[in-house]
């Protein structure tokens, strides 16, 4: 793993960690420092970090905190609590 895509994991750490703190908006700040060092090395985020991020707001997504998750025709369906939906195919 390179010194980027071990940033990022990191970054995804403490995203998870201030969010399940409740500190939403320090987990934010390490959503958009994540996004942004895979932009700048052209790197893929992992599954996981997109999964429980949200695309509008950057809000790491903690279901039943600030998200909802509800299965629909096979789809998982994450609402976030400022209004954007993610949909995912249910494999996992
Ligand atoms: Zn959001």
């Amino acid at each position: 793993m390179d010194i980027a895509a071990e940033r990022i994991e990191r970054l995804h750490e403490l995203a998870r960690a201030a969010a399940t703190e409740g500190d939403d908006d320090r987990a934010r700040y390490y959503v958009r420092l994540a996004r942004r060092v895979a932009e700048r090395n052209r790197l893929t985020l992992p599954r996981t970090f997109r999964r429980f991020t949200c695309d509008r707001c950057d809000a790491y997504l903690r279901p039943g905190q600030n998200a909802r998750v509800r299965l629909q025709n096979g789809h998982v369906v994450i609402t976030c609590d400022c209004g954007a939906h993610a949909r995912y195919p249910y494999e996992e």
